[in-house]
């Protein structure tokens, strides 16, 4: 979609969440922003999902070696491996638009002025110190901002060690794992309420939504960009999706 075209959709595009069907998740802040001069993870693409008034908007975040946790999807930047730099040192990389690696102190402040979702993924670390360093710091800094509310933000990890220390730690927030390898019944039993699996996993084991929803657990599944999987997903019950085209998934709902 070209810059005028987003720009137009914003304009048609309700501010209400979904009145049926799963939520609508926006992947890394809100990936297509792209067209509209955001990058994914960036501040501007989060405000961007923010005035979409999408449901939900995910982003990643890592944690320096001197402990600043920061907003960034991969592990490194601009050839940079993030957990053995420090901020200063990744402050000389650039976003794609030209913008820096936003903290996640920054992030949160943006993420505070607007009613959409934080769905924040502690991406897995170097090592257990510094992954528990960075859900820490995570919690602090929603604290920090106001945002230690389960309304507001929820956490996924890769990391099932990360969505057990979550489940310790921020019980009563929605905590989901994603790799989509172990059943409901045995996440359940780690104390981690819910999961956000790739599509893939139920196609393999569709009956895992309701396995998962018979425990009290919330669903949720990625990435999912095509009209014809969300129709099979949403048919599943699932109750958010995660996409990079959420205005696909907008109109169909
Ligand atoms: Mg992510």
């Amino acid at each position: 979609m070209a810059a005028v075209g987003i720009m137009a959709a914003i304009v048609s595009c309700s501010a209400q969440p979904a009145k049926k069907g799963p939520a609508i998740c926006a992947h890394r802040g809100f990936w297509n922003c792209a067209d509209a001069g955001h990058a994914q993870n960036s501040i501007a693409s989060l405000k961007l999902a923010q005035e979409f008034g999408f449901w939900g908007s995910e982003f990643d975040v890592h944690i320096t070696a001197d402990s600043v946790v920061v907003v960034n999807h991969d592990p490194t930047i601009g050839g940079m491996i993030i957990n053995t730099s420090t901020y200063q040192e990744l402050l000389k990389a650039k976003l794609p638009n030209g913008e820096r690696i936003p903290t996640l102190d920054e992030y949160l402040e943006q993420g505070a002025k607007g009613g959409t979702m934080l769905v924040l993924e502690l991406k897995p670390q170097a090592n257990r110190k510094a992954a528990t360093k960075m859900s820490e710091l995570a919690v602090e800094l929603l604290k920090k901002h106001n945002l230690w509310d389960p309304e507001k933000v929820m956490f996924i990890s890769f990391d099932y060690e990360a969505c057990k220390w979550i489940a310790k730690n921020a019980p009563g927030f929605t905590n989901q794992y994603l790799e989509g390898n172990i059943e409901p019944e045995k996440v359940h039993a780690d104390g981690i309420n819910g999961i956000d699996y790739h599509f893939i996993a139920f196609h393999k084991h569709p009956d895992w939504v309701k396995r998962a929803h018979d425990l009290g657990m919330s669903v949720n599944v990625w990435t999912v960009d095509t009209q014809e999987e969300m129709k099979y997903l949403i048919g599943l019950g699932v109750d958010c999706i995660t996409t990079n085209e959420p205005l696909l998934l907008h109109y169909l709902l």
